[in-house]
């Protein structure tokens, strides 16, 4: 951040009277701007033992397969969240049900929530963030091309949870990037 979002004026980077962390400091209107963690949200849509996937039509990882999810919106659940970001991208309806996994990325500053879910209905098809949108038996699975670990984690504790019959939530935390991953503000590295 350079400017203030308040005043406009040019922003410190410092550590306000009576907090730990340095912060986004306007020096004329005194606002500080916070930066917190963001909350993706999504759903594991469930049709008769297929499990709904999208193909993603935007970086990152475009082209690659997801499920339905993406960032929490102001004045709405997780839940919400969830069934918004499905209608969205799978233009599908779903019945959310218990809270299936919750996965903290601390190194992109990012918590992923996935809601198991039932789909209502196969009226869906590709939303604007879609390539397609299809329904996978679990041996069918493009496990190779799953966009996110967060979601290729949900997607194993599913199978696996179906298959023993002893249905949890999962927590989880995934504190290192991926080979290759270039952090936000570093040079790639040669
Ligand atoms: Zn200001």
């Amino acid at each position: 951040m350079k400017y203030c979002s308040s005043c406009g004026s040019t922003v410190e980077f410092r550590v306000p009277k009576g907090d730990t962390l340095p912060r986004h400091v306007c020096p004329n209107c005194g606002a500080v701007h916070y930066q917190n963690p963001k909350i993706v949200v999504g759903a594991l849509p469930e049709w008769e033992g297929r499990v709904l996937l999208c193909r993603r039509a935007i970086e990152p990882r475009h082209g690659m397969w997801t499920l339905p999810a993406g960032f929490m919106e102001n004045e709405e659940t997780t839940a919400e969240g969830a069934a918004r970001e499905t209608l969205e991208e799978a233009c599908a309806r779903i019945d959310v049900g218990p809270m299936y996994t919750l996965i903290d990325v601390p190194y992109i500053s990012q918590v992923h929530i996935i809601y198991r879910a039932r789909l209502l209905d196969l009226d869906f098809r590709p939303g604007e963030e879609s390539l397609e949108v299809a329904l996978f038996d679990e041996a069918d699975i493009p496990w190779e091309q799953i966009a996110f670990r967060t979601i290729a984690l949900t997607l194993r504790h599913y199978f696996a949870d179906r298959r023993s019959g002893n249905w949890a939530f999962h927590t989880a935390s995934i504190d290192t990037p991926p080979p290759g991953y270039v952090l936000p503000g570093q040079p790639p590295h040669g």
